[in-house]
């Protein structure tokens, strides 16, 4: 999907022009998220805008453009104008930019979002670098969109915060704004009290988040912990039955909506023989009996390495499998700046060089390294090509690769090996769950998902799918929005949302 940046308002059907942020039910809906979802490329005087790969932002692309509303966000650092309609020949939605300058991108977002916040929320305690000024541009960041929100929303919106980046906004704006209805979705795990408590500010990120009206994890463990940490961590009073937190006067209830995926758009390239013909190619060139396929942005909470060390353990112990078996491992480029990122990928190169070095034989080589970012439809390709996906987070909030994988096998004719510290784990029970730190329970998994027999494979398949396609992506904000603003319900489109890309 790329489009023309001309930044015109496009003619709306009944004549009026359209800004894209009237709202399918009557109430608009206000994203907030550290990254804006599109970016802007200028290639000399022209400029073109390209919506972000993967993740988040796709979620929310797809969600707006089909509901319409208002986003506020960080452009990521290109000069944006302060406002701009979206898409931008036929608007469907506004963007609302927020300005970050130097020392906000290197303290707030290198410093404290993701060398403090994120190891902690995933219990990764000695990547942890904790920062008194990291933190305090953190605060004046949060406050600024913040600001942002209180100027942008009108009465009756409805304010939905993302992430772990914007922590505090919820209570800043609701110290000005009382009337509005403002929930915040925390899209990484939360860790158990004990170790969150090692945080410096411990106190004032918990009081942030209670601004909101409703917080929403993945799991009812990460609510669960998180309501453990309001109670001890801040003395909050907490009901665990309608699982509420009283907290100076307000009350905020903490839920888990797991997230889904666009179930529709994963299956309609998986059936697409344009597809069906790149998964055949890559198995042509992979030459190998079963492909076992790994796919993950490069990151120490992924257990990259774990995983090596698995199928390492799985050919020492199988040498029957040597020649036959060969595994894919797609390694998305991730903070490349970020020291820990680039002492991993050091790491992972080492790790997969003596793999192939111990086992690799005249026309077999066991690992197939891909250190890039695919498109969904090559991405798919490789979804299909797989016999196996070997899954092996050591903590990941959800993992959506392994709900992808699952939706883009409607045959039923593979097997998921998922660790047990994924937040999807918690629904996808028929996967063979393992737990990445045992590298002979991954051998075996391994072992084990390739001797499956086709009927066991088959059933276990079916129940996954099914599962994936209850629980997909409009049901999840539909919920979330639900339990927000009781009468805030957005209009499904499933066909139309699955043709977003
Ligand atoms: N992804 C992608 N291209 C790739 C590999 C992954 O677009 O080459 C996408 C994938 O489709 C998924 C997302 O990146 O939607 C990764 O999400 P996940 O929850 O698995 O992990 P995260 O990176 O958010 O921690």
């Amino acid at each position: 999907m790329v489009m023309q940046n001309d930044h015109n308002q496009a003619a709306h059907p009944n004549g009026t022009h359209r800004t894209g942020e009237e709202n399918l039910a009557g109430r608009r809906l206000v994203v907030m998220s550290n990254r804006a979802p599109i970016r802007i490329v200028r290639e000399g005087s022209h400029e073109r805008i390209e919506p972000t790969v993967g993740g988040v932002g796709t979620t929310f692309l797809r969600l707006l453009e089909h509901h319409g509303g208002l986003w506020i966000a960080w452009s990521g650092g290109q000069k944006t104008p302060p406002r701009l309609p979206f898409p931008p020949g036929h608007p469907q939605f506004a963007m609302s930019f927020v300005q970050l300058g130097e020392r906000d991108v290197s303290q707030y977002y290198y410093g404290l979002c993701n060398r403090a916040l994120w190891p902690l929320m995933h219990s990764m305690i000695s990547n942890c670098h904790f920062n008194g000024s990291h933190w305090r541009q953190y605060v004046l960041v949060n406050e600024r969109f913040a600001e942002r929100a209180v100027a942008e929303a009108g009465a009756g919106d409805a304010i939905w915060i993302q992430d772990f980046h914007l922590a505090l906004t919820p209570a800043k704006i609701r110290a000005r704004r009382s009337d509005l209805p403002i929930g915040i979705f925390w899209h990484v795990p939360f860790p158990p009290v004990e170790l969150y408590m090692v945080f410096p500010w411990r106190e004032e990120l918990l009081a942030g988040m209670l601004g909101a009206d409703l917080v929403g994890f993945h799991t009812h463990r990460y609510a669960a912990h998180f309501l453990d940490a309001c109670e001890r961590v801040l003395g909050a009073q907490v009901d665990r039955r309608s699982s509420e937190v009283y907290y100076h006067g307000r009350s905020t209830r903490v839920l888990a909506f797991p997230l889904g995926i666009p179930v529709d758009y994963f299956e309609r390239l998986a059936a697409n023989p344009a597809t069906l013909e790149r998964a055949a190619r890559i198995r042509r060139a992979l030459r190998s009996e079963i492909v076992v396929l790994g796919v993950d942005r490069l990151d120490y909470t992924k257990g990259i390495l774990e995983r090596l060390l698995g199928f390492e353990r799985f050919l020492e112990d199988n040498p029957a499998y040597h020649r036959r078996v060969t595994l894919v491992l797609i390694a998305v480029p991730s903070r490349t700046k970020v020291t820990d990122y680039i002492m991993l990928k050091r790491q992972v190169d080492e790790s997969v060089g003596r793999v192939i070095g111990r086992f690799s034989s005249a026309g077999w080589v066991p690992i197939r390294y891909l250190y890039t970012q695919f498109g969904a439809e090559e991405l798919v390709a490789h979804y299909l090509a797989a016999d196996v996906a070997l899954l092996t987070p050591l903590r990941d909030g959800m993992n959506l690769v392994a709900k992808e994988f699952v939706a883009s096998h409607p045959g039923d004719d593979a097997v998921l090996i998922l660790s047990e510290f994924a937040g999807a784990a918690e629904e996808l029970t028929e996967a063979l769950l393992v737990n990445p730190y045992d590298a002979d329970a991954v051998a075996k998994r391994i072992k084990e998902a390739i001797e499956m027999d086709p009927a066991a494979r088959a059933a276990r398949m079916r129940a996954l799918r099914e599962k994936v396609h209850d629980n997909n992506l409009e049901r999840w904000s539909a919920s979330f929005l639900h339990a927000l603003a009781g009468d805030f319900t957005l209009e499904a489109h499933p066909a139309s949302l699955a043709s977003a890309d």
